[in-house]
């Protein structure tokens, strides 16, 4: 019988290899057993699958159906957004003066009354603003299902991809792969060589289980110096985050989280980050299912807590915590450039260049109590563009990336990880995965001038 470890030892991340030999964690089983061969229909045979429904992806399945591609997008989530709206963000950071698709989604909002400020945004309206745009272009749409295997031919092109969901086991067939799971999950089952966490340690930023909150409105978390601002100028403030985090210990509770941010995202309706998970890798589904319990268990203390302080907590209450806890690091998957901390330090600009970053390093604390909160890792970016070829893998042939599993190191992830710069991305790697798919040949062989 098959060891788990020996599917680790050969290095190379085989398509056939079972979920678990992705795991970063701690191995605790040594046996395998082998799965039955079973025929699967095939769904779709199609131009353009995007896998994942975050920002990058929709902003890929938008663009490649609008170049003329037939265009599938699977989304293991029942709603569109990812991190917008199944982890409900509730902020948009590095969006501004992006022209295309990220512009067309803030005008959307807004006209829809979704968007509170140009930056926050109701992640309920967010869902459905989503779902229209992609039903208007086109898209084909498949939610609650998960991408699970990648199979490639002799030609390490991905021939089929399987899926599982109600319908049970599923594949798909395309020209042209995009990868926009945030995690690298197509890219590593298709057998992509990846990186994970801070290069000496490989320790990943921590991750944060978002909450709505009713009981509290935009005008006390003003006057008591949460947020500076009202509307348009709102924003959490450092000296709001520090006296947050006072009133929490002041509660009782040792929270995780040293620098705690609320967002209103409406006058009567407010967001808040409170937590952190430290250490999760998010290739470990039992580690993260275990950092969700705990991250849920801590923000109801939280909040428990500070209703029983009285005055202004009086009568808050949780609304909704995320359904999908907030993943800041996944995979960066090896692609034909991978973007480093001195391409930030030196402001890059690229031949290929689809997206100019002006977001700063941004690295959670890695364990608790280290620095205060969060830090720029002592790196001090100018803005910067991301090439097209941090957007093709490297070690598959018809696949490529946006959002948070691009090819980039430890620290230019930490700066264009937001979603500001997820949906240019998206939107180029769509533009590009089009004219490869209908014009039979590779996203490297498509120039971006082409497109
Ligand atoms: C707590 C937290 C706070 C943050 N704060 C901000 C902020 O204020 N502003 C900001 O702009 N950014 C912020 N970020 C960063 C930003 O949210 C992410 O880096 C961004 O979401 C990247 O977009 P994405 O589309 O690559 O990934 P995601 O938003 O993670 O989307 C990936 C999508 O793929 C789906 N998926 C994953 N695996 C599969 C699979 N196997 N099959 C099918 N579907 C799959 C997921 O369900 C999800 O919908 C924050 C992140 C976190 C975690």
């Amino acid at each position: 019988m098959l060891k788990r470890r020996d599917f680790l030892k050969t290095g190379a991340l085989s398509a056939l290899a079972p979920l678990s030999t992705l795991e970063t964690g701690n191995l605790k089983k040594d046996e395998t057993v082998q799965e039955p061969k079973r025929e699967l229909p095939i769904v779709r045979e199609t131009d353009v699958i995007v896998c994942g429904g975050g920002p990058a992806g929709i902003g890929a399945a938008l663009s490649a159906a609008r170049n003329g591609a037939k265009t599938t997008l699977i989304e293991v989530h029942g709603c569109l957004g990812g991190v917008w709206t199944a982890s409900l963000l509730s902020n948009i950071i590095d969006h501004e003066g992006k022209p295309g698709i990220m512009k067309e989604i803030i005008d959307r909002l807004d006209a829809t009354d979704a968007q509170y400020t140009a930056k926050k945004y109701d992640a309920e309206r967010m869902k459905w603003t989503l779902e229209q745009l992609c039903r208007e272009a086109g898209v084909e749409v498949r939610l609650h299902t998960r991408v699970t295997a990648a199979y490639k031919d002799k030609n390490s092109n991905i021939d089929y991809i399987a899926t599982e969901s109600f319908s049970g086991r599923e594949a798909w067939k395309a020209k042209v792969f995009i990868d926009t799971t945030g995690n690298g999950e197509l890219a590593a089952r298709a057998g992509c060589g990846f990186e994970m966490g801070e290069p000496q340690t490989g320790r990943v930023q921590p991750m944060s289980l978002m909450v709505i909150l009713s009981g509290l409105n935009e005008d006390d978390l003003v006057k008591a110096g949460y947020i500076k601002g009202y509307g348009k100028e709102g924003s959490p403030s450092e000296p709001g985050k520090k006296k947050l985090h006072a009133e929490i210990l002041k509660a009782g509770i040792d929270a995780s989280y040293t620098m705690p941010s609320f967002f209103s995202i409406r006058p009567d309706m407010v967001a808040l980050m409170v937590n952190h998970q430290y250490g999760v890798s998010a290739a470990n589904a039992g580690a993260i299912s275990q950092a969700t319990v705990e991250a849920r268990n801590e923000v109801n203390k939280i909040i428990d807590g500070l209703r029983k302080l009285g005055g202004m907590w009086s009568n808050v209450r949780i609304v909704t915590t995320a359904a999908q806890i907030g993943i800041r690091e996944g995979r960066r998957i090896h692609g034909l450039y991978t973007l480093t901390k001195e391409d930030l330090i030196r402001g890059a600009t690229f031949e290929d260049g689809v997206c100019t970053v002006k977001f700063v390093v941004d690295i959670h604390a890695l364990v608790k109590g280290e620095g205060g909160g969060y830090g720029s890792g002592g790196v001090k970016m100018k803005p910067y563009q991301i090439p097209l070829r941090s957007l093709i893998a490297k070690d598959v042939n018809n696949l490529m990336m946006a959002g948070r599993c691009i090819s980039g190191d430890f620290y230019a992830h930490a700066s264009y990880r937001v979603t500001g710069n997820a949906v240019p991305m998206g939107e180029a790697a769509g533009k590009v995965a089009a004219k490869a798919a209908l014009t039979n040949r590779l996203p490297k062989e498509v120039a971006w001038g082409e497109v």
